[in-house]
């Protein structure tokens, strides 16, 4: 499928090579996304997830495989094109906003597009439209202490989308929320990604969450089934 917009050819990784507490953590993990096409990654705690989406982020590498981003082979790339393709395609979202304290919700949505080279009018603007629309407009000048659980991670999605990427990576994007909260915010997040026509793999343990989106994949023995 050469129109993927993520694929992941036969990884293999294994921490500690050849060391006592050696991991074999992937094993020829193979899978394929399609434009638009949001798809979750269901496993246990422990069964590789994080790994896999550092590896499709481009923020690990692998032991064996070939990771392609847009038809390009990420192998095949100087470390400055990887980083510069990690920083214009892929958004990360993870289980913990992680957005920076010191700064406000909008702050954090505008900062990633100045490092991409978008004046900070535009950037405002932009980031603005994404805290609209997923209702946090109102707490944009607001510190991510200051807000609720739900609110910071609707902000981390704001600036996850912000550089407008092609490919979304989220790591339990609501596993530190209530149910409630949760089944709330991932409404949130699968409108915003939806409405931008991005590519997602979301992995979760959630199920209710995982038959919400177009596929599920299921990372075993560290294959994808
Ligand atoms: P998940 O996200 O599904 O919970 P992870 O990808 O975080 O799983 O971890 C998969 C396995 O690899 C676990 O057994 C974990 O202990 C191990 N692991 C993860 N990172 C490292 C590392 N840097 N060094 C050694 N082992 C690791």
């Amino acid at each position: 499928m050469s129109d993927a917009v993520l694929k992941l050819n036969a990884i293999t990784k294994v921490y500690n090579q050849g060391a006592p507490g050696e991991v074999s953590v992937l094993r020829d993990a193979s899978l394929s996304l399609k434009p638009g096409e949001v798809v979750a990654l269901v496993a246990p705690s422990g069964a590789g997830k994080s790994t896999l989406l550092h590896i499709a982020g481009l923020l690990d590498t692998q032991d064996a495989g070939q990771v392609m981003i847009r038809g390009k082979d990420m192998g095949k790339l100087s470390d400055r094109k990887r980083t510069e393709t990690r920083r214009e395609e892929v958004g990360f979202i993870y289980q913990f906003h992680h957005l920076l304290p010191e700064f406000s919700a909008l702050e954090n949505v505008v900062l990633p597009q100045l490092a991409n080279g978008v004046s900070p009018g535009k950037a405002s603007e932009h980031a603005m439209k994404l805290l609209e629309k997923t209702g946090v407009a109102a707490r944009a000048c607001h510190r991510p202490a200051e807000l609720s659980g739900g609110e910071q991670q609707r902000v981390a999605f704001c600036r996850a989308l912000a550089n407008q990427p092609a490919l979304l990576l989220a790591d339990e994007p609501t596993g530190n929320l209530d149910p409630e909260t949760a089944d709330l915010v991932f409404g949130v997040l699968m409108e915003l990604v939806r409405a931008s026509g991005l590519s997602a793999l979301i992995a979760t343990h959630n199920m209710e969450l995982a038959a919400r989106m177009d596929r599920v994949l299921r990372l075993e023995d560290g294959h994808i089934v």
